[in-house]
């Protein structure tokens, strides 16, 4: 007591001996708890049993002080000191514990305290280490354990977070070299962080590289389908398969829809390979009628440039000649030439009629050709259960019909239908009841609906009209008269011949100019949900 701060000092030094020799965690609870145990302020039983009890006012400077030095010595032991070695490091801790012994508990701590004092005075070594390739990496004594952690991090996050995703060589190359830099130690931690941030600068470019391209690509697929449109003509067939293809890259650039726009494309080259087969045929036919022509002219100039070079011949002769048995030979000859000339317009006629049937022949074999072409392009669009169009003719009538409307101003509906209970209704009365029912369905709709008006099959019991110049309230009006049709239409049970009850529900929307057929889609959906929830045999309006 008359040294309190030796006895202090001194309790200190047997509270961490205690804790070691018991085996404690050396928590700042225990260490407290232990020192006020030690220091007579505390029952013995307090430790273990109240080890979070708080500290008594007597230990706290004391344990402060150790405490920092334990903190700094960790601190300057994880650090990177300019000239001062991991092994130095090693080799001064040793020494210093190897005098313990023979030194007091407090010289020796003081020592220690000098030493730490000492590593601390040192600048941090800079972060280039070439000096010291082959030491083992130091850790970053401000990230303390959580350098290690994130060394881990970080070469795991090359590993498997980088390298298996990335496409661009020289990221993956700088990308390995770094891996092998974290791992094997050779660079620290800050040598470490700017290389990541350069990579990480690096990978930004690239990515900012990518979609510039992608954007190019897309400006100059832009570029190329508006002037195919310009080029074909808004009418044209092959125009609304342009537009569709263009609108199914603009809508989100996903590889379904790319798909898709490959499909479309494929089709259009197929069809306008047959097209040009036709019109190669066309070509050749004409180019035949035209040699003949030519050839027929050819000859007949060649007759007529004789007879006309006669003629005047003869004529001349005959303002000459005085002599009547000359004229009369002239006159002779005149006639004779007019009849050469008679035969070969003749022969040329014949040879033209013989042309023209040539051409006419040509132009039938066309025509049946493209007849067929346009029969074999209906039936890739048609449903063949139904006749309604399938989902590939409902994304070509969808295009044509949105340009349109988008061109003339005219409003364009849209209607969802799905039948209803068509699960029991295939349950109770057999699939092919069911497929007539589909079947009766669509052939309802042509009858009733405008001719304009376009059906298509896009689901097993599923279909969506097409109602061009129609807005939704129209449209509305159209699908309620359809419904009530189609509900009171006779169907008839084969095994019974009682009748069947059908019905559909549906929704209605009107098309937004530029609205996708996506988003078209979920709205009139919604709206068919709507009619499902409410009861089933309804229309409802879509949201607009
Ligand atoms: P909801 O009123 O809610 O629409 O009920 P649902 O029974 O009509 O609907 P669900 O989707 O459960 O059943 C659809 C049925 O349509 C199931 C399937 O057997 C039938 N279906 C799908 N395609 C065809 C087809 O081509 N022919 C026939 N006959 N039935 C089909
Ligand atoms: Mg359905
Ligand atoms: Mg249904």
């Amino acid at each position: 007591m008359d040294q309190p701060t030796i006895n202090v000092a001194e309790i200190a030094r047997q509270t961490l001996r205690q804790l070691a020799s018991r085996g404690l965690p050396p928590t700042p609870e225990n260490y407290a708890a232990l020192f006020a145990e030690l220091s007579g302020s505390r029952p013995e039983h307090a430790v273990s049993r109240a080890p979070r009890d708080r500290t008594s006012e007597a230990a706290a400077p004391a344990g402060l002080e150790l405490g920092r030095l334990v903190l700094d010595l960790l601190h300057e032991w994880e650090r990177s000191q300019a000239g001062l070695s991991q092994l130095h490091k090693r080799q001064a801790l040793a020494n210093l514990a190897a005098k313990a012994p023979a030194m007091g508990v407090l010289p020796w701590l003081a020592s220690l305290a000098d030493l730490v004092q000492h590593w601390a005075a040192l600048p941090a070594r800079q972060p280039l280490s070439g000096a010291e390739p082959s030491e083992p990496a130091p850790l970053d004594a401000a990230e303390g354990g959580a350098a290690g952690a994130w060394r881990r991090l970080w070469t795991q996050s090359l590993r498997y977070g980088l390298l298996p995703y990335c496409r661009d060589e020289s990221i993956k190359a700088r990308a390995r070299e770094l891996l092998a830099a974290s791992e094997d130690g050779s660079a620290d931690l800050d040598a470490l962080t700017a290389q990541a941030r350069e990579l990480w600068i690096h990978w930004e470019r690239v990515q900012e590289e990518t979609a510039s391209v992608v954007e190019g690509l897309m400006g100059l697929v832009d570029l190329m389908l508006d002037h195919l449109v310009d080029w074909l003509g808004p009418d044209d067939r092959a125009a609304a398969q342009v537009q569709l293809i263009h609108g199914l890259l603009h809508e989100a650039l996903n590889p379904e829809h790319i798909d898709r726009a490959r499909e479309v494309f494929k089709e259009l080259v197929y069809q306008q390979g047959v097209a040009k087969k036709s019109g190669d045929d066309a070509r050749e036919a004409a180019k035949a009628l035209i040699s003949l022509v030519v050839r027929s002219l050819a000859e007949f100039a060649d007759q007529s440039a004789r007879t006309n070079e006669s003629l005047a011949q003869d004529l001349a002769r005959l303002e000459q000649s005085e002599d009547w048995d000359e004229i009369r030979s002239i006159v002779q000859d005149v006639l004779l030439r007019g009849r050469e000339l008679h035969s070969g317009s003749a022969a040329l006629g014949a040879q033209l009629e013989q042309a023209r049937q040539e051409a006419a022949a040509a132009q039938a074999r066309i025509e049946a050709l493209e007849q067929e072409l346009q029969q074999a392009s209906v039936k890739l669009q048609e449903d063949p259960l139904t006749g309604a169009l399938n989902r590939r003719g409902l994304d070509q009538a969808f295009a044509r019909e949105t340009a349109r409307a988008a061109r003339s101003g005219t409003p364009l509906s849209v209607a969802l239908l799905d039948l209803d209970h068509f699960k029991a209704i295939n349950d109770h009365y057999g699939h092919d009841f069911g497929d007539q029912v589909l079947r009766a369905l669509v052939d309802l709709s042509r009858r009733l609906m405008r001719p304009t008006d376009l059906i298509a099959r896009i689901g097993g019991e599923e279909f969506l009209i097409l109602l061009p110049d129609a807005d939704a309230a129209r449209a509305h009006r159209a699908l309620s008269r359809l419904l009530q049709a189609f509900r009171t239409q006779r169907l008839t049970d084969p095994g019974t011949g009682r009748r069947v009850e059908v019905s559909f529900s549906a929704g209605v929307a009107e098309w937004c100019v530029g609205e996708s057929f996506t988003h078209l889609y979920r709205r009139v959906d919604a709206a068919l949900l709507r009619a499902k929830a409410a009861g089933r045999q309804r229309v409802e309006l879509a949201e607009p």
